[in-house]
């Protein structure tokens, strides 16, 4: 028996998916946005088993090669996190450091290979299958003691609560309704003061075309979970109960926030009023609204597969080897958002409700002014959302931000232009989670004016005074479906708040006293 459990040396592939295992549950994703990255890792891992295994004739060697590699990508993220810590240090603070992680690696070096040399290729596979075999256990035990992993299966094996097919009224009187989220846009007055930048020929556009523009339009809240939390339940986060375990850290904040955006008021009061719900996500898994019939993934890498990228060094190789592979992907999944949003705005025999998610113009920049693609620089979290996290100065910041933004502007007016010819009683939303975060840094009240000011545009064919002109996300859907259908839904005060699980009212979002 000790001897077959040698015999076939699986570490690698249980190293490696232990490894993205404790990265989905730290990200608190929903487990199906796992999977790939677990069969990439464990086919990734057996590819270079079987590889190193034929080259050096013995399995058992192979395998322990594949697992050094393993920990090789590891190790190189930490070291290169201990060089960047170094490079902000002062020198001979950094030559210290420098110096302590050269130690560090020496002595396990020394440690590593004094092991395998009084080790046998197979004694070492069995001591190595034992080690994943106790990682493993220690991953799936933290995860279940956390409650992660409860929750997660229960998901998996649920999936999501079918939308009741509602019976619908009057077809006709039911408009198809889209609404787009465009992740950070600013509001026209923002784009002016902080970005030098005239928006009035964009927002002319669009009344040209019928819309309404809220000209003084706020978030409730300054981060996308929140707001899209909030507006899926139509009302305030403190109103919610099921956010309450989260806003008390009872629960992780990633996962509970995820739970409680997927069981939204909203579309179950949309299923019920007989429409077939779409939902377009924006590749970060964790503000992702799934509980839609359908839900149109594009298929490309997603946030949490770009941190998995970076953690294991793989990025700086596809930057060698594939340089726009990245940006490619996430510009790739925009440009296929608006193009699942105008080939479902045609309609169909129910009345259809889209929500469409694109993180843009918030980072990472993509697009040139034209449209054309623009490389996002590896050097930094490409995904980050304040600039004050970055090192990039404010100018080039501005730049990148309004060419993208520019390019967004004429792809709009060609899906307004597509979905209004296709169906012209379609109900088209245009809206923004939060402003953007050029000057404002996190949770704190000096520039909150820079981050709440929003771009809220809406047209409402058939219906006039829908929105107000000071609109924020919480009444979207009361004031909609009140509208349209005579719903009764309550309408909330217009609030704004700071902060993410500690909350602050801004009890005048309108001073800019900075
Ligand atoms: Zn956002």
């Amino acid at each position: 028996m000790r001897t077959r459990f040698a015999e076939i040396p699986f570490h690698p592939l249980v190293f490696a998916a232990a490894y993205v295992v404790n990265s989905a549950v730290a990200a608190g994703i929903h487990p199906s946005a796992g999977g790939r990255a677990l069969l990439v890792a464990v086919g990734g891992a057996a590819t270079i088993t079987i590889a190193m295994s034929l080259a050096t004739r013995n399995r058992h060697v192979g395998a322990a090669i594949a697992t050094s590699v393993l920990a090789a990508m590891v190790l190189a993220q930490a070291a290169r996190i201990g060089f960047q810590v170094a490079s902000r240090m002062a020198p001979w603070q950094s030559i210290i450091w420098l110096a302590l992680i050269a130690a560090t690696l020496f002595l396990c070096f020394r440690l590593v290979r004094r092991t395998i040399a009084g080790t046998s290729p197979r004694g070492l596979s069995r001591g190595l299958n034992v080690l994943s075999l106790i990682l493993a256990g220690v991953v799936v035990s933290t995860a279940f003691l956390s409650s992660e992993a409860g929750p997660a299966i229960s998901e998996l094996v649920e999936g999501r609560s079918p939308a009741r097919a509602g019976v619908v009224a009057n077809p006709e009187a039911s408009p198809d309704i889209i609404v787009v989220l465009l992740d950070g846009y600013p509001r026209a007055d923002t784009l002016e003061r902080i970005f030098d930048y005239d928006n009035t020929p964009f927002l002319d556009d669009l009344r040209d075309r019928g819309f309404f523009v809220a000209d003084r339009a706020r978030s409730n809240y300054t981060w996308t979970q929140l707001t899209l939390a909030s507006m899926f339940h139509m009302r305030h986060l403190e109103d919610i109960p099921e956010y309450q375990a989260v806003a008390s850290r009872e629960v992780p904040e990633r996962r509970g926030v995820r739970e409680v955006l997927n069981t939204p008021p909203a579309i179950e009061h949309l299923s019920r009023l007989g429409y077939e719900t779409y939902a377009v996500p924006p590749g970060i898994d964790w503000v992702t609204l799934r509980s839609v019939d359908h839900v149109m993934d594009s298929g490309t890498v997603s946030e949490f597969e770009y941190h998995l990228l970076r953690a294991t060094g793989m990025d700086v190789v596809l930057s060698v080897l594939a340089p726009d592979f990245i940006g490619g992907q996430h510009r790739d999944r925009i440009l296929t958002a608006f193009e699942s949003i105008e080939a479902a705005a045609a309609g169909g025999p129910r009345p259809r409700f889209m929500f469409g998610h694109l993180l843009s113009p918030h980072m990472p920049a993509v697009f040139h002014r034209d449209g054309s693609f623009r490389r996002p620089s590896l050097s930094d979290n490409i995904f980050a959302d304040l600039r004050l996290d970055t090192d990039i100065a404010s100018d080039d910041w501005v730049a990148m931000y309004t060419d993208q933004l520019t390019y967004l502007n004429s792809r709009l007016l060609q899906m307004v232009d597509t979905v209004a010819a296709a169906n012209p009683d379609a109900v088209i939303v245009l809206m923004s989670d939060h402003g953007s975060g050029v000057d404002w840094y996190w949770s704190t009240a000096a520039h909150s004016d820079e981050r709440t000011a929003t771009l809220f545009a809406a047209r409402t064919p058939g219906e006039s005074n829908v929105f107000q002109p000071d609109q924020t996300p919480v009444n979207l859907f009361p004031m909609l479906l009140n509208s349209y259908f005579a719903s009764e839904l309550p309408i909330h005060p217009d609030r704004v708040f700071l902060g993410s699980l500690d909350l602050v009212e801004i009890t005048n979002p309108d001073d800019r006293a900075e």
